[in-house]
């Protein structure tokens, strides 16, 4: 017997869960309305946990995003972050690490600078917001603290010598050190998810901080690989602190890494508490528009999903995560094929040098959008007025180069649901 799908009913429906979706639920959930959720694991898993805003405009590193986002303007006009103003910017992020943090998930408020956050290789780069568990570590960049380095054996994605190899021209007080993790010492592969949850067991703790002391001599600080925990990382770190005696801080390490996965799990389970309907690890199958509003169809484990709306963000990320597809001629839009910015031909797809400061075309595909963040059709009129975008899936920018992964997502979800609440306010 052919089971019945599923209903559900919500006044807007959510496709992606990375950053942009997830933000999307947020906003929609300040303001009152009603929201289903659909997407499953995309970059959110890769991410070091930073929250980039502009790191990056014609090829300077930026200390000031601020006033990098009006040479942005001047030079990329087509650019999401270009087309949202400044204080809807920094609305979109103080509303959105409020949240992170009274969900659960600590993180510092976003300033007038960048921060100059340290990736797993010893590099540095500018971001707009960290996680509480990694601020330490900028701290005591910024004061050339004697820091103890420590990675674990049997542990990959992260390697105390080239951290402090790679800092040491600019950061010259450091040691790096290889310990065991407790119960893990036979040297075989260990797995930072792993560790982190096993560090939300206080014994577990207790152990860990009695071997780091014992190699922590005269260090300031300490800096771990990102383990601390993955449902209370901030309790994790507080007591680490504490155990051990002196500033601790972690650094991202390669992906999967634990800050992503944190925030994954975290929204997973605070959100549909406070009345998201989420539909995780699937993918929608069809989006359609007609007399009826949005519905979206999808198949689950328990058989066929469908979720009606009055309006829809499609925040479906880039290639990595199925938002876009390409084949050997031409970017596709994978939901609903809409219409996608790309350069005229393959040939123009990348410049002749694979390291050209200005990027390659290619990764600025995707989604055209009028001002409400609506995507558009060939003939530039809006798809849908019930239809919107965020995220990494709209055209006009190249995130890795700029920076600007978290502050596209975040800021261009919050232009979105604002959008369509006035469609949402114009229908009811
Ligand atoms: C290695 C790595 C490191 C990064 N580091 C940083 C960093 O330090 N700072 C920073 O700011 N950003 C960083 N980012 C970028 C960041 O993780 C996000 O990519 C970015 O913020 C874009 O988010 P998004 O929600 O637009 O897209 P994504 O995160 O790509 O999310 C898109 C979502 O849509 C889902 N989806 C696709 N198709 C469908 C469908 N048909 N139905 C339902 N769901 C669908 C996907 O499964 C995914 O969940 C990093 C990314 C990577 C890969």
């Amino acid at each position: 017997m052919k089971q019945q799908a599923r209903q559900y009913k919500t006044q807007m429906v959510v496709v992606g869960s990375g950053l942009a979706g997830f933000a999307a639920s947020i906003f929609a959930r300040d303001r009152g309305i009603t929201a289903a959720q659909i997407g499953n694991t995309g970059t959110i898993a890769y991410t070091t946990g930073y929250l980039d805003l502009l790191g990056s405009a014609s090829g300077m590193v930026l200390d000031d995003p601020w006033k990098g986002l009006e040479v942005l303007r001047r030079d990329e006009p087509c650019h999401p972050l270009s087309r949202i103003t400044d204080d809807n910017i920094r609305t979109s992020f103080h509303r959105f690490t409020k949240a992170l943090s009274e969900m659960g998930v600590g993180y510092t408020e976003p300033g007038e600078h960048n921060l100059m956050a340290l990736l797993p290789s010893g590099l540095i780069k500018p971001t707009l917001s960290v996680p509480e568990t990694m601020r330490a570590g900028i701290e005591a960049y910024k004061a050339d603290a004697k820091a103890l380095i420590i990675n674990f054996l049997g542990m990959q994605g992260f390697s105390a010598t080239e951290f402090v190899t790679n800092l040491e021209p600019v950061w010259r007080n450091m040691i790096a050190t290889t310990l065991s993790f407790p119960d893990m010492e036979s040297g075989a592969q260990v797995y930072p998810e792993v560790m982190a949850r096993a560090l939300e067991v206080p014994a577990i703790r207790e152990q860990l901080a009695v071997r780091i002391k014992a190699k922590l001599t005269d260090a300031e600080c300490v800096g771990l690989p990102a383990i601390l925990g993955i449902h209370k990382p901030d309790l994790v770190h507080r007591d680490m602190q504490k155990l051990i005696g002196v500033p601790v801080f972690e650094i991202p390490t390669l992906p999967p890494a634990v800050a992503g996965i944190r925030l994954r799990e975290m929204f997973e389970q605070v959100l549909p508490a406070n009345g998201l309907t989420l539909v995780p690890q699937q993918k929608a199958e069809r989006l359609d528009l007609d007399d009826g509003g949005v519905t979206v169809y999808l198949e689950d484990s328990f058989g066929a999903v469908v979720i009606k709306a009055q309006a829809a963000i499609l925040a479906t990320g880039r290639f990595l995560s199925g938002g876009l597809t390409a084949d050997h001629g031409i970017v596709r839009e994978t939901l609903m094929d809409l219409s996608v910015s790309q350069p005229a031909s393959r040939d123009d797809w990348h410049r002749q040098n694979y390291l050209d400061p200005r990027g390659h075309p290619v990764n600025r595909s995707g989604l055209e959008v009028d001002e409400h963040f609506r995507p558009l059709n060939d003939d530039g009129r809006p798809v849908d007025a019930r239809l919107f975008a965020a995220g990494t899936v709209l055209a006009h920018q190249d995130w890795v180069r700029q920076r600007c992964g978290a502050g596209v997502a975040i800021a261009s979800a919050y232009q979105a649901v604002d959008a369509a609440c006035e469609t949402l306010s114009t229908q009811a």
